[in-house]
């Protein structure tokens, strides 16, 4: 007999995001992504954070003050960093992406180019927002689908 409790694919994927964030180095906000494949393979994962090239202990990672002394202008976003990592032979037409968090209007660019057609999120802390309600606009105009992930309650520790 088959063991009965083992985790969904979307518990497995949002799972993924979710240790993706864990490796973010801003203090306010972690962000993980995992874009799969309509095979159910992971193509690629991302969290927010630097520019390749930009050291962490270099740049700024506040919220307040002079937009060039924020983290704005430089952290990529989770989405971002997992399309544009990717550095295999496959595209993203018809995956999905696991967020952890509702896409910016920003990343949903990047997400309707490169062919994802479903988003399944964990939270929506900026909905109404111009930037979410200008992604839902532009998802709702493409045909992208995107859902909140419901967790059934299920915790898993890990000894790292
Ligand atoms: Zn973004």
């Amino acid at each position: 007999m088959k063991r009965n409790d083992y985790i969904s694919w979307d518990q497995y994927f949002m799972g993924i995001a979710m240790l993706s964030a864990e490796r973010s180095k801003d203090p306010n906000t972690q962000v993980g992504a995992c874009i799969v494949g309509p095979d159910n393979r992971i193509l690629s994962v991302g969290y927010n954070g630097m520019p390749q090239g930009c050291e962490d202990d270099d740049m700024p990672w506040g919220r307040d003050g002079a937009a060039l002394e924020s983290k704005y202008m430089f952290v990529c976003h989770a989405e971002l960093n997992a399309i544009l990592n990717y550095r295999g032979s496959r595209n993203f037409k018809d995956a999905r992406l696991y967020v952890t968090l509702f896409p910016c209007n920003e990343c949903a660019k990047a997400i309707i180019q490169s062919g994802i057609k479903e988003i399944i999120y964990g939270s929506d802390k900026y909905h109404g927002t111009d930037s979410t309600l200008a992604s839902k606009r532009m998802f709702d105009l493409t045909g992208i689908k995107y859902r909140r992930f419901e967790s059934d309650g299920t915790t898993i520790n890990l000894n790292l």
